[in-house]
């Protein structure tokens, strides 16, 4: 399964970038996933369910935002959204294929939940 394997490479990622003495608190990772990257961003979600028990945040939560294609018109520097997948500029007309937003999977986000510890007593 396509969505089980990303899932996992993104525990991967967010592994190598959190101390590990802070994977328990990890509660929550926000993702975002391009309308034009192949991901379906709830079947990632419910894949991430599924391997979360076998990563280093088993409690963890990974939250997905749809990015919308963007593109650019070289032409006349505008930026719009395609219709109906018409890559022509509304404003001049120009063909463009310069995708700027829409292809992403990328992890914006890491949520920490709070520490459970003790609290902080008051040194002498
Ligand atoms: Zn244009």
């Amino acid at each position: 399964m396509h969505e089980a394997s990303l899932a996992q490479r993104i525990a991967a990622s967010v592994a190598e970038a959190v101390e590990p003495a802070r994977f328990a608190d990890v509660a929550t990772i926000h993702c975002r996933v391009g309308e034009l990257s192949g991901v379906q961003p709830m079947l990632l979600e419910a894949a991430f369910g599924v391997v979360a028990p076998l990563t280093p945040f088993p409690a963890a939560r990974l939250v997905c935002e749809s990015v919308a294609v963007a593109v650019h018109c070289v032409a006349c520097d505008a930026s719009f959204a395609p219709v109906l997948g018409r890559y022509a500029c509304p404003r001049c007309g120009a063909p463009s294929a310069r995708i700027v937003a829409g292809l992403e999977l990328l992890v914006t986000q890491v949520a920490f939940r709070a520490a459970a510890t003790s609290p902080t007593s008051p040194t002498s």
